[in-house]
């Protein structure tokens, strides 16, 4: 079934009418596939905030789209245009996400009206930690039932905000760290959070180029190595896949947008530097070594191998898609792409790695930050230096059998694995299988269309099948 795409309709419309084209090749009941649709429940708060000697009021959401296992999780968002559908959307987005790759959370999302520009620290850290006891409060954070994380506008620093609030008001809630994920190391964080989505994006990537039926189906060949990348948006998604993709996969990053103007360079932009570049001056503007382009978005409609938007949603819409000439579109944000604007791109015969697989790194590391917080121990701690001990007596094994093994593989055997190694090992098996199922499941069924509804399919039967078995029948 295609839709025809004359019309764009709201970020939530978007994510459901993918909703209905997977569930129409299933076999669902429809009271179910509605009580799995829609949102669960959301909780819209106001409070006061004196700042300056003024009263300020400000506006906060957090939706829980599904409970059929718990906690709910999802990111918190500080931006100056969320609304109550974004927020629905984007915790539909998760429930969908989390199901599709074996984490077993539900789906839930937040958001607060706010411009974080205008604020200074202290500003922010009050009016975060009033947001956040509003939430306590209603149990909208919580370490067993709503667990929040950094989305746009947050990071490690609100984290750290929230989780010590918590702590604050449920001293005697012994599990008090898992409260929140994305927090700082120090707060019991866990190693490899913060690169986690950029760097899930790119096993993602790595796991397509894997399999020559999907390679072809986007009119490229090979490996990673040498595509011309586009990439919008430097900020903590579009930093890491993009110098990942560079540094480890010999990508060509020949272009990247960010919200004052677009650089590009044929022979590839050294991220790091760009990224150096935009902090110390606030933007890309007046970065030397590429061409400046005022006009940011026109960047997007560039030839090139793949095409990354990694900052918000919406960007490729009805409007632009008839103009986008890359041959894959990889979804490093959330919703980047409208629905209607898919259906312009596939009649093009451009591929498409949907938002709901290709962003879930954030939310395994999480899953992992969340288990590390439960169990009260840093992965690895246990089993490192016994690992190594094996790893010694087997080498001293292969050596006295008269194999001399060269000193740096020596070196590599003889290490035990620490937390990044694990919580890396762990997102790149669980972002390989996915796309495993994900791809299987396209390929076998003439009427999926695109891999978003294959992936859809298989999310919205992983939630049906939790709710048959906790008994919940329409
Ligand atoms: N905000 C991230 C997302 O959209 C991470 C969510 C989480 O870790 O709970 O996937």
């Amino acid at each position: 079934m295609t839709l025809p795409p004359d019309k764009e309709v709201s970020f939530k419309d978007s994510v459901n009418l993918s909703f209905d084209l997977a569930r129409a090749t299933l076999d669902i009941p429809e009271g179910m596939a509605q009580y799995i649709r829609n949102v669960k429940d959301v909780y819209q708060v106001r409070f006061p905030i004196k700042i300056d000697g003024e009263i300020e009021t400000f506006i906060g959401w957090r939706a829980v789209h599904s409970d059929h296992k718990l906690p709910v999780k999802g990111g918190i968002r500080f931006s100056p245009m969320v609304n109550q559908d974004e927020v629905e959307a984007l915790s539909a987005l998760m429930t969908y996400k989390c199901a599709l790759v074996d984490v077993p959370f539900g789906g839930s999302k937040g958001g607060l009206l706010i411009d974080p520009q205008k604020y200074d620290r202290d500003t922010m850290e009050r009016i975060t930690r009033r947001f956040a006891f509003e939430l306590i409060q209603k149990d909208y954070i919580s370490s067993s039932t709503n667990v929040p994380a950094p989305d746009m506008g947050t990071g490690q620093r609100e984290m750290a905000w929230i989780v010590s609030t918590y702590a604050s008001y449920k001293p005697d809630d012994i599990d008090r760290l898992a409260c929140v994920t994305g927090k700082p190391v120090s707060m019991g964080g866990i190693d490899g959070r913060v690169e986690a989505t950029g760097r899930g994006v790119v096993f993602g990537l790595r796991e397509f180029f894997r399999h020559p039926d999907d390679v072809k189906r986007a009119k490229l060949e090979g490996t990673l190595e040498g595509k011309r990348v586009i990439i919008q948006g430097l900020g903590n998604v579009g930093y890491y896949t993009a110098k990942i993709l560079e540094e480890e996969d010999g990508a060509k990053i020949v272009g990247i947008l960010e919200y004052d103007g677009a650089l590009m360079n044929p022979d590839g932009l050294n991220v790091e530097e760009v990224y150096q570049h935009k902090i110390a001056n606030g933007g890309v503007k007046g970065y030397p070594r590429a061409t400046y382009v005022e006009d940011s978005m026109s960047m997007l409609e560039e030839e090139c191998d793949i095409l990354i938007p990694a900052a918000m949603e919406g960007v490729i819409h009805q409007g632009n898609a008839s103009r986008i000439k890359t041959k894959l579109v990889a979804e490093a944000a959330n919703g980047p792409v409208t629905f209607a604007a898919e259906v312009i791109m596939r009649e093009k015969g451009i591929a498409n790695i949907p938002d709901v697989y290709l962003n879930a790194g954030g939310v395994i590391v999480s899953y992992f930050e969340w288990i590390k917080n439960l169990s009260h121990i840093r992965f690895g701690r246990i089993n490192r230096r016994w690992e190594e001990g094996k790893n010694e007596m087997l080498l001293q094994a292969i050596e006295g059998a008269g194999h001399q093994v060269p000193k740096d593989l020596a070196a590599r055997i003889l290490q035990g694995s620490g937390e990044i190694d694990l919580v890396r090992s762990g997102l790149d098996d669980s972002m390989r299988k996915a796309w495993q199922e994900i791809r299987q499941r396209f390929w076998s069924h003439d009427n999926i269309e695109s891999y978003r509804i294959a992936a859809m399919s298989i999310a919205i039967e992983k939630v049906c099948t939790s709710y048959n078995t906790m008994g919940v029948y329409p």
